[in-house]
């Protein structure tokens, strides 16, 4: 059980925080994020949400308040030594703030962690959450819930209703259990317009995006073993579609749409590296693989960052990695 009365003694006792999720933020991310800074305002406090990314065009609705700073160092060099306390929210190791990590371990207040994945970096002084939740959002909803700490009134509900929905891919990967539906339930009770939600997040792309995604359809391959699928995307890609990195989110997942495929893997180009997609199906933990890449993430949803490389450099060793990790199920 988590003791939510720690993290709600935590807010009474103290006065400013500095809120920040993880680099190209989803809508768990931003809602978990914005639902926290409604709580703490509903209780008085000065709170700063600063991130290392901008907000994806497709999700800066849900920042009505326009609350939501992007990093700059010379504009923040402050705002961790004005604040007393950082919660993290929908990541649970530092590397994932990129540019603000250095600030964050160097920070000497309270350091607090609220997040649902596999594997927690030991840098917090407190986390509360874990894999057994669908998404961030839902942490706080129980936080809410059991705390009674603000009043779960229609912009809160909002925002989690955004990081619920979007985290269990519409209510269909494996932690949509009952409890998420009653949670739905009491979210739309309070006025949440489910078709307004999904529409903003998901029907308001550019056209280039739907390009973008035919160039990675047209990329997919097969390994030997026809286990895994494979895709790339290349900075030409982006380019000429006229597309960012948020963009591709979701990509990844049409690998397991295809029959008897255990593990999909997309291989896209950043300005300085590379990043990683893996998804899986069932009981297999690409989290485990992506750490053998320095990431991480969820049992059936990881990722990872490799700087100062190629997709060539790198491609035939993953999928081997990922070869031999599917022969020892
Ligand atoms: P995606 O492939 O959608 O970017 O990420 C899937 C999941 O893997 C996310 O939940 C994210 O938290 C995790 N993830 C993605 N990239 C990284 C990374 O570089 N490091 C770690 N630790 N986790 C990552
Ligand atoms: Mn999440």
């Amino acid at each position: 059980m988590i003791d939510f009365n720690i993290l709600l003694k935590l807010i009474k006792e103290h006065n400013s925080f500095l809120l920040s999720t993880h680099v190209n933020p989803d809508a768990d991310a931003l809602g978990s994020q914005l639902a926290m800074y409604l709580i703490l305002k509903q209780n008085g406090k000065k709170v700063r949400v600063v991130n290392h990314s901008s907000t994806p065009y497709n999700l800066v609705f849900l920042d009505k308040e326009n609350v939501i700073e992007k990093y700059n160092e010379i504009v923040h060099k402050d705002v961790f030594k004005e604040s007393d306390a950082v919660i993290l929210l929908d990541l649970n190791q530092a590397n994932r703030i990129i540019k603000m990590e250095g600030s964050f371990r160097e920070f000497k207040g309270v350091k607090i962690c609220i997040d649902h994945h596999q594997d927690t970096e030991n840098i917090f002084d407190y986390t509360f959450g874990g894999p057994d939740y669908s998404a961030t959002s839902e942490i706080i909803y129980d936080f809410i819930e059991e705390t009674g700490i603000a009043d779960l009134d229609y912009n809160i509900a909002y925002q989690l209703y955004a990081g619920i929905m979007t985290d269990t891919g519409s209510f269909r990967f494996e932690r949509t259990s009952p409890r998420i539906h009653r949670i739905i339930a009491d979210l739309l009770e309070k006025g949440v317009d489910p078709v307004e939600i999904y529409d903003k997040i998901y029907n308001q792309f550019e056209f280039g995006r739907v390009k973008l995604l035919g160039d990675a359809l047209s990329s997919i391959q097969l390994d030997s073993t026809g286990k895994i699928a494979f895709m790339f995307l290349r900075k030409e890609d982006l380019l000429r579609t006229g597309t960012t990195e948020a963009d591709i989110d979701g990509f990844v997942n049409y690998c397991l749409t295809i029959r008897n495929i255990d593990i999909g893997i997309l291989f896209y180009e950043l300005k300085d590296g590379i990043k990683i997609s893996f998804r899986s199906k069932g009981s297999i933990q690409v989290n485990k693989l992506a750490s053998q890449f320095g990431g991480g993430g969820h049992l059936n949803a990881s990722g990872a960052r490799l700087f100062n490389t190629t997709i060539e450099q790198v491609k035939d060793e993953v999928i081997a990695t990922a070869q031999s990790f599917l022969n020892n199920y």
